[in-house]
């Protein structure tokens, strides 16, 4: 044999013998700007995520993507590869209603509640869930928490997408929809909860909609039932005048963070929505008692509400995540469209610059709303062992170039539609901003189908705002 074809026998049997030992995976996303979100908050040119079944099973520069063979490579080209947005407040199925009355004065209680009355049944859930995950799944969001009605509807169409969700089921002190009284509404909370305990990507869960519109009686037995049966609760907290000065009322002056502290109803199952009318003390107990606070800012500015004091929560080690909502609140339902408002109003209420960088924009938006719903060991970051929801997003849209830091491009730059391809739970739910799972055009013409009943009950009578 001559030096050059034992050479070539050689080469051969490398070849051979690496594609013989490369291990075997799934999935795999190769040269990616990837963004870790892990402690360090490493960042990896040119990096590879590998995927097996639904977890991460390594995570590198380009030298890892010789190790795997995949079944599928999606070879991104630099973009931006980061852990799925968690969504940690919204009523999703509300999509059907948005961009109705937005700026009525005292509009929850004016307009939606009387609005929901009419309206919401099985049929609307569904149809503004379904067109809800669209939306979020399009605009990077893995995972999100809901609150609403029926929410057995809402599992069955997160089921059929294949993303990820925290649903909770509304408690509230007067009829609604699937409950006419609350104790019918915990019930329903209760079947719903032992119906999906076990689904692999749907977390079911209570949600009394607030401490004033619910009882302290009934506040504590969901507290207790929620321990028993080991599930989140979800709560508007600290949200409105109104709440504050019924809650006042109710117990002599107290806030409604130390009311709830004082009737055993804080613990690290509640997640808390909003939080904006709280002092010092309301945020130490928010920390000694471990709840998680979903900061919603462009729900709460349109609303002129006010803002949370995030940057102190954070200082004193609260677990704080980024929601969006209710689409008839911020009217959307991407984290990633709030990324710009959180850097930019909380420096501006701070009146410092250096408040709410980047970085810590889009730590909220990943690990910290992991921690939020106390998931921190499975999602927010991308490293080994955790559960494979990761974004891709495109870094050669006009509005991403140039790229010199990440971070920034993403918070004051990006916007929803700049997600490429969402994989939740190792599965490609989108791709090239295809959807994959379900039919995106019929979703959308069934929401518009039902926008006109929506159109015809209160618009065209006039009935719903008094
Ligand atoms: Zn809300």
């Amino acid at each position: 044999m001559s030096f050059s074809k034992s050479m070539l026998a050689l080469a051969v049997m490398a070849v051979s013998f690496s594609s013989y030992a490369a291990k075997q995976a799934d999935l795999m996303i190769v040269d990616g700007t990837v963004l870790t979100m892990d402690q360090q908050n490493k960042i990896i040119e040119q990096g590879t995520v590998v995927v097996k079944e639904n977890k991460i099973i390594a995570v590198g520069g380009p030298e890892l993507s010789k190790e795997y063979q995949a079944n599928k490579v999606l070879d991104v080209d630099g973009d931006i590869v980061m852990p799925g947005l968690i969504n940690t407040h919204t009523h999703g199925s509300m999509t059907v209603f948005r961009s109705l009355a937005d700026d009525v004065p005292d509009r929850l209680h004016r307009y939606i509640f009387p609005l929901e009355s009419k309206m919401v049944s099985r049929e609307m859930v569904r149809v503004g869930a379904d067109l809800a995950n669209i939306e979020m799944v399009k605009g990077g969001v893995t995972t999100y928490v809901d609150m609403y009605y029926f929410e057995d509807e809402v599992a069955k169409t997160v089921d059929k997408m294949g993303n990820r969700a925290v649903l909770g089921e509304s408690v509230i002190n007067f009829p609604v929809a699937d409950a006419k009284t609350p104790e019918e509404g915990i019930q329903y909370a209760v079947n719903f909860i032992k119906e999906y305990k076990d689904h692999p990507r749907i977390i079911p869960a209570f949600a009394p909609h607030a401490p004033y519109t619910n009882t302290t009686e009934n506040l504590q037995k969901i507290a207790k039932l929620s321990i028993e049966l080991d599930v989140p609760v979800m709560i508007h907290l600290a949200e409105t005048d109104r709440e504050q000065e019924e809650i006042a009322k109710r117990t002599d002056g107290k806030s409604p963070v130390q009311y709830m502290a004082d009737i055993g109803a804080l613990n690290n199952k509640v997640i808390a929505a909003h939080a904006i009318m709280v002092d010092d003390k309301d945020i130490d107990l928010l920390k000694k008692y471990d709840v998680g606070v979903a900061h919603n800012i462009s729900a709460n500015t349109k609303s002129a509400k006010g803002v949370a004091p995030v940057v102190t929560m954070l200082e004193k080690g609260v677990r704080v995540g980024l929601g969006t909502d209710g689409p008839m609140s911020s009217n959307t339902l991407t984290t990633m469209n709030e990324l710009n408002l959180v850097g930019k109003i909380h420096k501006l209420e701070n009146k410092d610059r250096a408040a709410m960088p980047p970085l810590t924009v889009v730590e909220l938006a990943t690990m910290g709303s992991a921690k939020v719903l106390h998931m921190e060991d499975k999602l927010g970051s991308l490293e080994s062992g955790k559960l494979a929801d990761i974004i891709v997003v495109d870094t050669k849209s006009p509005n991403m170039v140039p790229m010199y830091s990440p971070y920034a491009a993403l918070v004051y730059g990006a916007n929803g539609s700049n997600v490429r391809h969402t994989i939740v739970d190792g599965k490609i739910l989108m791709e090239d901003r295809q959807l994959l799972t379900v039919d995106e055009k019929a979703i959308i013409k069934e929401a518009q189908d039902f926008s006109n009943k929506v159109r015809k009950t209160v618009i065209d009578s006039g009935e719903v705002v008094k």
